[in-house]
């Protein structure tokens, strides 16, 4: 399904953007779901809909409005016929398989010009040179993985979590035209930049607010912004509480993008859980899988009216996500409708799939 532009996106357009070019719909309808990270359709068996009964939509829970206390998000400050340059400061590993693997932590560096973001935004780049038809690349969308001050504090620069894309999402072999360009880049490499982007996917800033994250592979980018945002509140003695809960999956932990620096937070700050789909000599686990062995945690967060959800990753982990999310409600004795249609009026759902 393609995404639709949110109310407050529109609000801030003086032109229309540029429609989606057919490749990036394609992508974002992704339909074959992916063996790496999502379960072949036999192996979480889900509850088929009885005759005359809707289709579960998962993508009608997403909600189009940010929680009530998210900070104000500037978008299209940078539209795509006005693109700003920033400069490359670090393209580094993310993954115990090592820096020639597919995901790099990529760190830009805008120097004076402003560009201000927020945890949950993500930026365009374009690369350089002209598509098969003579044009311009379209910018790609790539979800900022540090927080609002800066990667680096206090500098104007902002981190992403790119990973190459050397198949398509049919598993047929291509490359990537900007992903591959991305993770290239050397360090003093100038890039074209859009954006920032997005005015929904925004985390809570109120006291006691509960934050659940599920997330595939590149989709922890802004789990990591969340994270480290809450994580240096904490650290300066101004967080004032409310709950970190991460579901990540990948196909391995090898290829999982920052499996290390999460070892080190503590477990009082944040609540953890990996799923592993291609551990040799395991049982295949994905994230849903690992959401529904936390039921009664999930269901108490489900009750709670200052909890919010994340979802981010392949488009195909959303069904399975949120059916997990249904089903853990169900078995607690809540009415699913009226808790889904409440996450999503109140701005608590936020489904980023591509
Ligand atoms: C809101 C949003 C946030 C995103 N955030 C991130 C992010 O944080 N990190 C990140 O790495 N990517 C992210 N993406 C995906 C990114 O925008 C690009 O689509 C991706 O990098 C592929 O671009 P490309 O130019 O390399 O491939 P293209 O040259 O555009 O595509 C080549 C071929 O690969 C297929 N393809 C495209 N994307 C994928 C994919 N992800 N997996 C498999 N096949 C694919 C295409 O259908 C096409 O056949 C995000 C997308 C959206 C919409």
């Amino acid at each position: 399904m393609a995404r639709a532009y949110s109310i407050e996106e529109q609000l801030t357009w003086d032109e229309l953007p540029a429609e989606l070019p057919p490749e990036q719909l394609e992508a974002e309808a992704g339909t074959a779901p992916d063996e790496a990270v999502m379960p072949p359709p036999a192996a979480t068996p889900q509850p088929a809909a009885e005759p005359g009964e809707p289709v579960f939509n998962s993508a009608q829970y997403g909600a189009t409005t940010p929680p009530w206390s998210a900070a104000h998000a500037y978008t299209n400050l940078h539209p795509p016929k006005n693109p700003t340059t920033a400069t490359v400061v670090g393209n580094f590993n993310c993954t115990e398989a090592g820096f020639e693997n597919q995901t790099h932590h990529i760190v830009l560096d805008f120097g004076a010009m402003p560009f201000p973001v927020l945890e949950g935004q993500s930026i365009g780049i374009i690369a350089p040179g002209t598509d098969a038809n003579g044009k311009t690349h379209f910018a790609r969308q790539y979800s900022i993985a540090s927080p609002r001050n800066g990667e680096r504090p206090g500098y104007n620069n902002i981190s992403l979590t790119v990973k190459r894309v050397r198949e398509d999402h049919q598993g047929k072999p291509v490359h990537g035209v900007c992903s591959n360009y991305v993770c290239d880049l050397k360090v003093g490499d100038k890039v074209q930049v859009v954006g920032p982007f997005g005015a929904s996917f925004l985390m809570p800033n109120h006291p006691k607010s509960h934050i659940v994250m599920i997330c595939t592979g590149t989709g922890s980018a802004p789990m990591r912004a969340m994270t480290e945002w809450r994580r240096r509140l904490r650290k300066s003695g101004k967080f004032e509480g409310g709950k970190l809960m991460l579901f990540f999956g990948a196909r391995t932990q090898q290829e999982l993008p920052y499996f290390g620096p999460l070892q080190t937070l503590p477990k009082d700050f944040i609540d953890i859980n990996f799923a592993f789909s291609r551990t040799p000599g395991q049982p295949k686990r994905y994230v849903q899988d690992v959401m529904r062995e936390r039921k009664a945690d999930l269901a108490a967060m489900l009750k709670d009216g200052q909890s919010h959800f994340y979802v981010c990753g392949l488009k195909s982990m959303e069904e399975g996500v949120m059916l997990a999310l249904r089903d853990v409600a169900v078995e607690a004795g809540l009415d699913w409708d009226s808790v889904g249609a409440s996450l999503k009026r109140e701005g608590r759902m936020h489904l980023e799939t591509y």
